[in-house]
């Protein structure tokens, strides 16, 4: 997966192939953008974008269109990036939606960062046992939430959020889990025609119910980009998962020492012929929409 190109771009999910032709075009005009996180404010050049920022072993993803702002859990707390930091390059003061997918250090890592820097205006989690070890931390995750009047809500399957243009599907989890990684909120977010399935940490157990609640709800589970489960551990991303959502594009959140522990869905992803981007390898991710085209690109962080 190392030699798939570091920029790519389609128009039309049903034109892929049209690719080929394309990339030697996109990759020259492309390459003229200085895409630096340090200095640039991309979100200004697309209609939406989302980030998936290069925190090692870790979750956070930036989803933003012209007046809203999304994020899906804030990295851990020694990552290398600065979730607050990297928000503030970008412009964003207003947080219309704070995913956090579920209670695990490496998912709310800079939370109480955020909800001190940033108007956040409502926070969606599921419901999930809290391990002992980190209760302290979510504690004060909530009292910054009560601090901050900041409206929580509990999620699941078949709930439906909406702001303005973008959409939010909550697909899971379907029920409770004593597996905290499986209590996981994955959320399919539409833009037009664009489709990006968020999964957390979900694993087989909570994919395979995920499918079987999608068909039951008559619920669309196909997306286009996918951001892969448990940082592309073989304890998720499931031959059966994988094509039902049939993604053209993975994005792989994880460190450079969890490398060999990506290698089963590595292979999966390649004999489904999934293009893969992996922050350990790319750094941070951008994903660009403008009208009926994506761009791709990552960030050398
Ligand atoms: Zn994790």
């Amino acid at each position: 997966m190392n030699n798939w190109p570091k920029i790519f771009k389609f128009k039309n999910i049903f034109f892929a192939f049209l690719c080929v032709v394309l990339l030697s075009c996109s990759l020259a005009r492309f390459c003229q953008t200085n895409f630096n996180l340090a200095s640039e404010n991309l979100g200004s050049e697309c209609e939406f974008s989302v980030y998936f920022f290069d925190v090692g072993k870790a979750d956070c993803a930036l989803i933003k269109s012209k007046n809203h702002a999304v994020l899906i859990d804030a990295a851990d707390k020694n990552s290398k990036q600065s979730i607050k930091d990297n928000l503030r390059k970008l412009g964003i003061k207003t947080i219309d939606l704070f995913v956090l997918t579920h209670p695990h250090s490496d998912h709310y890592g800079q939370t109480v960062d955020i909800l001190k820097n940033f108007k956040v205006k409502c926070f969606a989690t599921s419901k999930s046992r809290i391990e002992t070890s980190v209760k302290r931390d979510y504690k004060k995750i909530m009292k910054e939430l009560k601090k901050n009047k900041i409206n929580k809500k509990l999620v699941k399957s078949g709930d439906l959020i909406e702001i303005d243009d973008i959409k939010i599907q909550i697909l899971g989890p379907t029920k409770e889990y004593f597996n905290i990684n499986n209590n996981s909120v994955v959320s399919r977010i539409i833009y037009k025609e664009h489709s990006f399935l968020f999964t957390g940490d979900a694993e087989k157990e909570s994919e395979k119910d995920i499918i079987e609640w999608c068909k039951k709800n008559n619920q669309e589970l196909k997306s286009n980009i996918i951001k892969i489960g448990h940082h592309g551990s073989n304890t998720s991303t499931s031959w059966n998962f994988l094509s039902s959502v049939k993604p053209k594009f993975a994005i792989i959140s994880t460190s450079e020492d969890k490398f060999k522990l990506t290698k089963k869905v590595r292979s999966r992803l390649k004999e489904a012929n999934v293009k893969t981007i992996s922050t350990n390898s790319s750094g941070t991710a951008v994903i660009c929409v403008n009208k009926d085209e994506i761009k791709i690109n990552n960030l050398l962080s």
